[in-house]
């Protein structure tokens, strides 16, 4: 039954969840929303069922199309520094993956836009969306460098893929007093969690933490 497998059952139950949110917890994560919404959310149902036994570590996983599902740790990370000002109406996020970062968020804020350029990868991120009844993310199968602009400006960004460097349309949809967070350097090394801050007539930014992400590439691919 589906409510079942959502549920969970020996390496994904909610005592293996638990633990997760109590590593998080150790790691530095104070949002308890965060951490609550992280603890009662399936990330099972993100990945290949190959995977299912692991989705409960703090790790990121393999999804396909040479990409991954990122690493709670860091998705909690995110959505905590997104947050950390008041919850904002709308999110966009670039690089639906897995649709397990959107699906944390959705539980958040009232509305989450999610952009994603590999087709195969979205259709399955909505599926695992259906699945779970979220009816407040909206996803477009497109380059999400250029943003989603008849929606814009967003009071938050989350980008969950590296650019070498933040791509201007982000910048041009972030709203006044807006937050984006992204991860910004060199394909395949290391690169720097940055947070953007709009003010009236100027953009402030701090480096939160090395992390290494996928790259951001260019173009759609169906
Ligand atoms: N947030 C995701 C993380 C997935 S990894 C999750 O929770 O699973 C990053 C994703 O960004 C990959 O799926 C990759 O295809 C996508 N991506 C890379 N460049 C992109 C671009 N220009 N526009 C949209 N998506 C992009």
């Amino acid at each position: 039954m589906i409510s079942d497998d959502i549920q969970g059952i020996g390496m994904t139950s909610q005592r293996t969840r638990d633990r997760l949110v109590e590593r998080l917890r150790d790691k530095g994560i104070r949002n308890e929303r965060v951490l609550e919404v992280i603890r009662t959310t399936p990330r099972h149902i993100f990945v290949d069922e190959a995977m299912a036994h692991r989705a409960y570590e703090d790790t990121a996983l393999p999804i396909g199309h040479g990409q991954t599902i990122s690493q709670p740790y860091i998705v909690a990370r995110m959505t905590e520094v997104l947050l950390e000002d008041g919850v904002p109406d709308v999110v966009l996020e670039v690089g639906t993956g897995s649709g397990y970062q959107s699906a944390i968020l959705s539980r958040l804020v009232p509305k989450v836009y999610t952009v994603e350029r590999i087709s195969g990868l979205l259709q399955k991120a909505r599926d695992a969306h259906r699945r779970m009844g979220l009816m407040n993310v909206f996803s477009k199968h497109s380059d999400g460098s250029w943003g989603w602009k008849p929606n814009a400006p967003y009071p938050a960004i989350m980008v969950t893929a590296a650019p070498e460097s933040v791509p201007p349309e982000l910048f041009e949809q972030l709203a006044v007093g807006g937050r984006m967070v992204i991860p910004v350097g060199s394909r395949g090394g290391v690169q720097e969690l940055k947070l953007y801050t709009r003010t009236p007539d100027n953009i402030e930014e701090t480096t939160l933490e090395l992390v290494q992400f996928v790259p951001l590439l260019d173009g759609a691919v169906p």
